[in-house]
């Protein structure tokens, strides 16, 4: 079947859950069999967010082909538990940057560049490619109609319809209708407004997809299905959700496929839901409830954790157990207030850059070391791990990462010149590169070793394969150290970088230098992190 085309736009206000109701699209049309991509569009003119604050766009995810991309691809993969690449998220500054490489060729034969056709035509050529192969792709534009930014997106949306038919392009537009408490009333006039921008620019949505806190009653439904042209049945009620994961599930009561359906001329489309029906009800009422302590920097932005309280959901719901989690500031925890993590079941220290906190974290490491609370380091949490062992138990007082402290005599966690790729090139990493490109990013095997806790939870695979993001390696002059004392290297990549540690006289303390959230999924949970939990379960107090 030719590729059809599923632009979802949204209007009223940004963090309307585009993203999750693109996903919850796209997981039924994937659960009843089809073969579906998923494309977002970041209208802002960075090239990647790989180098915005986390606290101002949330998390950076990772892809296993080294992309940075939005936060919202880590909900694709999560929900269609599939591998996304590079090319299924584009941003405005990407767009300009090709079409100005190619004017700067001679590609355009001496002709004035112009937003139309240029740009729009750049878009539209990324968007075809992502499609390929594919019965639908659903197309997310971020922000709202209205934005300038938004402008060429939609022109090229419109050029689509005209160009494929609207057979095969189909017009999703997601708004709010918010609720009055003074008149207690919901009210549709943003959305009819919303519409009304949309058809200036010359797209007539089929499908509202209505978020509100309450139910609307049928008469609403049918004034806003008249009021925006479209089918009554079209209007899809998205009513607020216990978990994200409920959406598609609420989604598909609601007809979604029934209206898409009927606008390509599709027979019915049914999807199996059944599987994910079982873990939804097990996030929504778990038999148990564990408490994971969670010492991280950027509590005021828990999205830039978004990927790892994703995962521990996975986790929980594959485990029927809920975990609450505790969050616990690095920067205020000493040992003076330690007793914070009294109460919890499991210590989890994810990553993160730069030195604020980082003391207040290896307080947390010891404490989980000596007490023999389940413990998982992640990337930073992992060098940290090896800082902390090597100060307090191998008694290398000045062990530090040259991150924290370029001049350190002892760096445990250093940087290393020459490394090579995926693709076998060699990558030369130095302070001096420009920022954003000097990382280790995507996907790298890790090898790993045979009696070790982390071979186990991996279900005796030995070799897996995980994401990194991240500049600093642990330094392996100190293995024989670190062994020496009890703690040792349990992954390592191909060229000998050390990938985990563990402790051996501890029940579960695991840590990686790899960022194991970005490849879990609902109903393909990552297998370390369920095993911390499964671990942490067995210790609940
Ligand atoms: N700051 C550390 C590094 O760059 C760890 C990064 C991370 O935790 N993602 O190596």
């Amino acid at each position: 079947m030719q590729s059809k085309y599923l632009f979802v736009t949204g209007g009223v206000l940004s963090s309307l859950g585009k993203g999750i109701s693109s996903s919850s699209i796209a997981t039924l049309l994937k659960a009843a069999g089809f073969k579906v991509s998923i494309l977002k569009i970041d209208p802002y003119i960075n090239v990647d967010p790989g180098t915005m604050s986390p606290l101002e766009h949330g998390e950076v995810f990772v892809t296993a082909d080294g992309a940075e991309t939005d936060l919202d691809i880590g909900h694709y993969e999560r929900f269609l538990d599939t591998s996304l690449e590079k090319s299924n998220n584009f941003t405005t500054g990407q767009v300009y940057l090709s079409v100005i490489e190619n004017e700067r060729q001679g590609k355009y034969l001496g002709k004035t560049i112009q937003v139309v056709p240029h740009i729009v035509d750049e878009i539209k050529y990324r968007i075809k490619e992502v499609a390929k192969g594919n019965d639908f792709l659903v197309v997310e534009l971020g922000g709202t109609v209205g934005d300038i930014e938004g402008m060429p997106y939609l022109e090229a949306m419109r050029q689509m319809k005209h160009e494929l038919g609207f057979k095969r392009v189909i017009s999703i537009h997601v708004t709010l209708i918010p609720y009055i408490k003074a008149a207690g009333e919901l009210k549709t006039k943003p959305t009819q407004h919303s519409v009304q921008e949309l058809r200036r620019i010359g797209i007539s949505p089929q499908i509202i997809l209505a978020r509100s806190e309450k139910p609307l009653s049928k008469d609403l439904k049918k004034k806003l299905a008249l009021s925006c042209d479209v089918d009554d049945d079209s209007v899809i009620v998205a009513e607020d959700a216990k978990s994200i994961y409920q959406c598609p599930l609420n989604f598909l009561k609601e007809g979604v496929l029934n209206a898409i359906a009927r606008h390509f001329g599709m027979e019915n489309i049914t999807p199996n839901m059944d599987d994910w029906d079982v873990l939804v009800k097990k996030i929504i009422s778990p038999k148990n409830t564990i408490s994971i302590g969670f010492v991280g920097k950027y509590l005021d932005l828990k999205e830039s954790y978004k990927s790892l309280t994703e995962a521990l959901v996975h986790a929980g719901a594959n485990l029927d157990t809920r975990i609450d989690i505790k969050w616990i500031d690095s920067e205020k925890l000493s040992q003076e207030n330690i007793a914070e993590l009294s109460d919890v079941d499991g210590i989890l220290i994810p990553g993160g850059f730069g030195s604020r906190g980082v003391e207040g974290k290896i307080c947390a490491i010891t404490y989980a070391r000596e007490n023999k609370i389940p413990f998982l380091g992640i990337c930073l949490g992992m060098q940290l791990a090896i800082l902390e062992f090597l100060r307090n138990v191998v008694q290398i007082k000045e062990a530090d990462s040259i991150e924290f402290n370029p001049n350190t005599k002892e760096p445990a966690i250093y940087l290393i010149e020459d490394f090579i790729d995926q693709n076998g090139q060699a990558q030369i990493r130095t302070h001096k590169s420009p920022m954003g490109g000097t990382m280790r990013l995507g996907e790298y095997e890790c090898i790993l070793k045979k009696d070790s806790v982390i071979y186990q939870s991996y279900n005796k695979q030995e070799v897996i394969k995980e994401r990194h993001r991240h500049r600093y390696e642990a330094n392996p002059k100190y293995k024989p150290m670190l062994e020496k004392y009890g703690m040792f290297v349990s992954g390592e990549s191909k060229n000998q970088l050390i990938e985990a540690v563990e402790i051996k006289d501890h029940p579960f303390f695991v840590a990686v230098q790899f960022h194991p959230e970005f490849t879990s999924r609902l109903k393909n949970p990552n297998l370390i992190i369920l095993d911390f939990v499964r671990q942490s379960l067995k210790n609940k107090k």
